[in-house]
C-alpha cells in the first residue's frame, strides 16, 4: 500500500475519482451496471449491454487510471485492445467475462517466475518475488482477473519508462520482447489520441456509390501471374482513375511498390486487420505512412499497375484488388472480403436513400 499512498501525496492533482480506485471505494460494478442483467439495472438503463456502454464505461476506466499514473488513456486503451484482437494461447484462460479490459497475463509473469504459489494474490508476497501484479484497487491483493489491479500493474510498468512516445515504444517492447507488438500498440494509441474516442468501428465501401463498377467473389481461385498463388481478396471493375477510399479508420502503414500489388496501400485498423488496395494509377497527393484516414476518404485512384518492376501498367484491365488481412499476434492471415463489401455498399446506400 505504501506506494500507493505515495504516489497520492506525489500527486496533489489527483481527482477524487482518481483516489477512489486507489482506496477502494470505487466500485467496478457501477461501471459494469449496463452489462448486468440484474433488474436492477435493467430498470436505470435504457439499451442493457450496448456496445456503446462498453466503451463509455472503459474510456473511463482508462481516464481514472490515466489520473492516478500520468499514463495517457489512450496508451492503456491501446495495449488493451492490442491484446484483445490476438489469439490467446490455449493454456492460458481467457479473460473473465466480466471484465472490461482484455489484458492477460502469464501467471509466472504477474506472480513471479520463482514465486511457489503461481496462483498467489497477495500483493506483499508477489512484491516479494519481483512479480509484475500490483494492487490497484487498494485491498491489498493484486488480481489478474481484476480490471483495476491489471491495469494499474500495466501503468506502473510504463511509468518506469517515462512519458514520451519513445519511451512507451520502448516499454511495450521490454513487456512483449516482440516488435510487431509494439509497432501495433503504437499505432493503436495514435488513432485513439487523434479521435479522442474508443468507438472507430465506422466503414465505407471503397469505391464512390453510384459510379460504374462491378465485383463477384474470387475468394481463393487461381491467379495467371507470379505462380501458385491463390486470389486473397476481391477485385473491384471500373474504370481508370476512378476513385478508391478507406473502408475503415485506420492508420497508413504501407505505400509504394510491390511487384504482385503495384502501387498499393495498407491501411491498419483497431481491430488490427490489415487493409490492402493494390493495382492503384497514383495516391492521392497528401497520403503519406503513418496518416490517419476515416471511412471514406480518398486515398487514391484505380489503375492497372503491377505484375512487375516498378512502373509496370497495363498488363490486366483497371480493377481494385481488395484485401484484408487479420493480424493475430504470431500470424496474420487473409479472409474473404467479399461479404464485407456487400455489406458496407448496402449500409451506404440505405444511408444515402434516408438523406434523399
Ligand atoms: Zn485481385
Amino acid at each position: 500500500m505504501s506506494l500507493f499512498k505515495r504516489l497520492i501525496l506525489k500527486r496533489s492533482l489527483v481527482s477524487l475519482s482518481a483516489a477512489a480506485i486507489l482506496f477502494g471505494c470505487f466500485d467496478i460494478s457501477t461501471l459494469k451496471a449496463a452489462g448486468s442483467s440484474t433488474p436492477q439495472a435493467a430498470d436505470s438503463i435504457k439499451s442493457p449491454n450496448s456496445q456503446s456502454d462498453v466503451f463509455t464505461s472503459r474510456k473511463e476506466l482508462y481516464e481514472q487510471m490515466s489520473a492516478v499514473t500520468g499514463i495517457p488513456w489512450f496508451r492503456l486503451a491501446a495495449i488493451d485492445q492490442y491484446e484483445r484482437t490476438i489469439a490467446k494461447k490455449s493454456k492460458e484462460s481467457p479473460p473473465d467475462p466480466g471484465r472490461l479490459t482484455g489484458i492477460t497475463i502469464p501467471a509466472p509473469v504477474w506472480c513471479g517466475p520463482l514465486n511457489p504459489d503461481q496462483d498467489d494474490k497477495s500483493a506483499a508476497s508477489i512484491s516479494f518475488f519481483h512479480g509484475f501484479g500490483r494492487d490497484g484497487s487498494g485491498d491489498g491483493m493484486a488480481d489478474p482477473n481484476n480490471d483495476i489491479d491489471l491495469l494499474y500493474s500495466m501503468a506502473s510498468h510504463l511509468m518506469r519508462y517515462g512519458n514520451s512516445p519513445s519511451d512507451f515504444s520502448i516499454a511495450t517492447w521490454e513487456y512483449y520482447h516482440y516488435g510487431r507488438a509494439s509497432l501495433r500498440i503504437t499505432q493503436f494509441a495514435n488513432l485513439y489520441e487523434h479521435f479522442g474516442q474508443l468507438d472507430l468501428s465506422g466503414n465505407a465501401f471503397p469505391l464512390p456509390l453510384g459510379k460504374i463498377y462491378s465485383y463477384r467473389s474470387t475468394w481463393g481461385t487461381g491467379r495467371s501471374w507470379g505462380g501458385a498463388r491463390i486470389h486473397e481478396g476481391t477485385d473491384l471493375f471500373t474504370p481508370h482513375g476512378m476513385t478508391v477510399r478507406s473502408t475503415c479508420y485506420g492508420i497508413v502503414e504501407t505505400k509504394g511498390w510491390n511487384r504482385y500489388g503495384g502501387w498499393r496501400v495498407g491501411i491498419r485498423d483497431i481491430d488490427n486487420r490489415y487493409h490492402y488496395y493494390a493495382h492503384l494509377a497514383g495516391y492521392e497527393k497528401s497520403l503519406t505512412q503513418g496518416m490517419i484516414v476515416k471511412p471514406g476518404q480518398t486515398i487514391g485512384w484505380v489503375g492497372s499497375s503491377g505484375y512487375g518492376k516498378p512502373g509496370t501498367q497495363g498488363k490486366f484491365p483497371p480493377h481494385l484488388h481488395y484485401g484484408i488481412y487479420r493480424d493475430r499476434g504470431i500470424i496474420e492471415w487473409a479472409f474473404d472480403p467479399y461479404p464485407l463489401l456487400k455489406q458496407w455498399e448496402n449500409g451506404e446506400r440505405r444511408a444515402l436513400k434516408k438523406h434523399k
